[in-house]
């Protein structure tokens, strides 16, 4: 049997169910079924989330300020608090149950913003590269400094690599328990991983759209999908 991926509902508007088939292409190629989960009834979300062999946590909406303590700004975006509980309470069980976790974009801010972290609520000010640009999607936008001793290290088999860049938020303070592993060189977190949970890899970057002509990229979700077989 194939690993089951979970992942939340992203939508089934055309650009989501494009931006969504990115991700089931990207499984697929490393042998994965995707199993969407309806955000609607965060309880039952968690439950399903535990019935998968792993949990995905894609890109999307900007999650609400709320959650880590500040006031909305008026350059962060309308945030979907049920999607925010659902994806919360569906990483809460994951990591109870063991499963492996891989966070994608808003999923790493998901994350830092679960393990207590804090968000930029809009770094086009502060950034010197760009760090929103759609359009290069499947090329690279920037490089980033891959930290050795790490999992993603270990993966991208490089200290240094270039990823394209689609979010205009980022992780400010990290949360307890994460450790960086890589950084774009004007100093924004690209990817973290806690101690606690070596089943844990989140990245800032868009590897979905990259990975169908990039052997490292695809080698992402070639590991995230065996380490789902594995702890079946
Ligand atoms: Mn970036």
């Amino acid at each position: 049997m194939q690993p089951v991926i979970g992942m939340p509902q992203m939508g089934n508007d055309l650009f989501r169910k494009y931006m969504k088939s990115k991700y089931v292409q990207s499984l697929a190629r490393a042998g994965a079924s995707v199993k969407w989960i309806e955000v609607d009834d965060p309880k039952a979300a968690s439950r399903e989330t535990v019935g998968c062999d792993g949990l995905l946590l894609p890109g999307g909406a900007d999650v609400d300020p709320a959650r880590y303590g500040q006031a909305r700004s008026e350059a962060c975006g309308k945030p979907n608090v049920l999607r925010d509980e659902a994806e919360i309470q569906m990483l809460a069980a994951a990591l109870d149950a063991g499963k492996p976790v891989f966070a994608i974009c808003r999923g790493i801010q998901v994350v830092n913003v679960f393990f207590g972290g804090t968000l930029f609520q809009d770094i086009r000010e502060a950034q010197q590269v760009k760090h929103m640009d759609f359009f290069s999607r499947a090329r690279s936008c920037h490089p980033i400094d891959i930290h050795g001793d790490s999992l993603l290290h270990r993966l991208l088999a490089c200290e240094r690599t270039e990823v394209n860049s689609m979010h205009h938020q980022a992780i400010d303070a990290l949360g307890e328990g994460l450790r960086v592993t890589a950084e774009s060189g004007d100093g924004f977190i690209e990817a973290v991983e806690a101690a606690d949970y070596p089943r844990l890899l989140g990245v800032q970057w868009h590897p979905e759209h990259m990975s169908r002509s990039s052997a490292r990229q695809q080698a992402l979700f070639d590991a995230f999908v065996r380490c789902c077989g594995e702890a079946k």
